[in-house]
């Protein structure tokens, strides 16, 4: 049965990024498809809201606080995480942040970006992503299967006028960094994508897209016009953690109302 290649009974994952929007998400049908995932975040009352919200349902998630522009916890973490568990079978890379805004705006300029907001976001978007699937890819490789599934964005993918610079170039570093990883991690049985999103309903840049003005900015760059709700990325973040994408590696897919082909 096809539906059976979904499941993730018995598997282990870990999540960045788990106390809000999409890394909320993903956490939610990890544990939904019966993995127990444990929930990183610098947001310890996040992480307990997430968590406590996955056990409420049903599922199992413990919370591990962790700050992912800090690359020797990141290894720690996960070294400790599957010292308890035995193993890790899922890791999703979705800590992220954007710092600056479009070149569109004053202070978006090129000549204006400032060198401190510029390393913030290389230190959390690709650093820290790099960083995750590093200390990730030795246990699953010692495991000989994995997956990792990296949170990059549709401005990683072409120019966005939404976006500073740092953001839309770590992104589009992480697509890169998922063929590279890709290509060493095959034969060892890992696989790791990427999802590009488009624009979603969640606390980024302090939810910022919540505002009906910047919501409307972003839903005129959408074809099917609209942003989304961080629940229509669950089917996506699902086929990549699970056996059903058994032949997937190295890819990045949008997900984004269209966005990349306009
Ligand atoms: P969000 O702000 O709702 O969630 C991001 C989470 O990451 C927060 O819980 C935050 O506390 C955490 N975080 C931030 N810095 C961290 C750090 N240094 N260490 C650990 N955790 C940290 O935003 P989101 O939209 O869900 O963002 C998740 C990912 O999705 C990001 O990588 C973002 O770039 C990407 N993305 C979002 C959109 C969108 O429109 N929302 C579009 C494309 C890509």
């Amino acid at each position: 049965m096809v539906m059976d290649r979904f499941a993730l009974e018995g598997r282990l994952g870990l999540v960045t990024g788990a106390a809000s929007g999409l890394g909320k998400a993903a956490a939610e049908v990890l544990a939904e498809a019966g993995a127990t995932v444990v929930l990183t975040d610098i947001d310890q009352a996040g992480l307990n809201a997430v968590a406590d919200a996955i056990t409420d349902a049903g599922g199992r998630a413990e919370c591990v606080p962790l700050d992912v522009s800090d690359r020797p916890a990141i290894r720690t973490a996960i070294d400790d995480v599957v010292a308890r568990h035995g193993r890790l079978d899922v890791v999703v890379a979705s800590a992220g942040i954007t710092a600056g805004p479009s070149y569109r705006t004053e202070a978006g300029r090129i000549e204006a970006i400032e060198d401190t907001a510029w390393d913030t976001v290389v230190a959390v978007n690709l650093s820290g992503v790099f960083a995750t699937v590093q200390a990730a890819s030795r246990h699953m490789k010692s495991q000989g299967d994995g997956r990792i599934v990296v949170v990059a964005s549709v401005a990683g993918l072409k120019s966005d006028p939404m976006v500073g610079y740092a953001y839309a170039a770590t992104k589009s570093a992480l697509v890169n960094l998922v063929r590279q990883a890709a290509m060493e991690l095959a034969p060892h049985g890992v696989l790791i994508n990427a999802v590009a999103p488009g624009p979603f309903r969640t606390n980024i840049a302090g939810g910022r897209i919540r505002q009906p003005e910047i919501e409307a900015a972003f839903s005129a760059l959408v074809p099917l016009g609209r942003i989304a709700d961080p629940e229509e990325i669950k089917g996506l973040m699902l086929l990549l953690a699970s056996p059903a994408s058994s032949f997937m590696t190295g890819t990045t897919i949008p997900i984004d109302g269209g966005m990349a082909a306009r």
